[in-house]
């Protein structure tokens, strides 16, 4: 991962809070007054968001195709020409998303002049058979592929695809910082516990979730590394998840995919 854009140093991400739990993350820098937006599911938080701090759009860029992810595109577009702005659209090649100019694939390169942050692009197929990550050297911007504890549910690929995804993820630098779409923490930790109830860094990260969430504070972004120690999704070379998986499904043998499809199934169904 050597050759991966670095980001800058000046660089700001600020979330965005729309739907439930979804969080649209704004892309800034200190030069200018130009921010960019990942997957605006909702138009009017954003245009809420560029009016109160004064911005301009530039660019957008989309994960995948689900509609709290893209649902804000056109309203935004039209808002943009209201004003004069050329906004740019990134989004996935091997999904059908209208209005995107750009088309991206695996190890594409995102260069974001206006608001100074550039991306490399990755393939990670498994919750949507087409959903890409925007990843430098400091950021990863991975949608619904990885949440904090958790992952994303398996709509469109099998449990083979999103396990490499994942495993390409975990590969990652420890100190990379995980901007995922949704705040699933809590619920995904407390799934977690059950698989992992020997995992001491899994208690200690669920008691100051806990207490971060009391206080209404955002546990995103998460880093790989900690990822890496907590996500049970992250974990299944390990063998106490192996035998959690075994216990719960006698069949399987013990494949790291074949464990990752046993507890996927089993978090759907908890
Ligand atoms: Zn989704």
């Amino acid at each position: 991962m050597s050759n991966a854009p670095q980001s800058p140093t000046n660089s700001l991400v600020t979330a965005i809070k729309a739907f439930n739990d979804n969080y649209i993350w704004a892309l800034a820098n200190k030069s200018n007054d130009n921010i960019a937006l990942v997957d605006p599911g909702d138009a009017e938080v954003c245009i809420e968001y560029l009016q109160k701090n004064d911005l301009k759009l530039s660019a957008i860029l989309i994960t995948h195709h689900h509609r709290d992810h893209i649902g804000g595109i056109k309203v935004l577009l039209d808002y943009a020409k209201e004003h004069s702005w050329t906004v740019t659209v990134y989004g996935p090649r091997n999904e059908n998303i209208a209005h995107l100019d750009v088309e991206l694939k695996e190890n594409d390169t995102v260069n974001l002049a206006m608001v100074d942050w550039q991306f490399k692009v990755f393939d990670l197929p498994g919750h949507t058979k087409g959903h890409i990550a925007y990843y430098n050297d400091e950021t990863l911007f991975c949608g619904d592929t990885l949440f904090s504890a958790g992952c994303g549910r398996l709509f469109e690929g099998t449990p083979k695809q999103m396990h490499q995804s994942l495993s390409k993820l975990a590969s990652l630098p420890s100190n990379t910082l995980v901007y995922c779409a949704h705040e699933y923490t809590q619920a995904n930790l407390s799934f977690a516990l059950i698989v992992e109830p020997s995992n001491t860094e899994l208690h200690d990260y669920a008691e100051k979730v806990s207490l971060m969430r009391q206080n209404n504070e955002s546990t995103i972004p998460s880093s790989i590394g900690l990822e890496r120690q907590i996500n049970p999704f992250m974990r299944c070379h390990e063998k106490t998840i192996k035998l959690a998986a075994q216990q719960y499904n006698k069949s399987i043998q013990n494949s790291d995919v074949e464990v990752f499809a046993t507890i996927r199934s089993w978090k759907d169904n908890f």
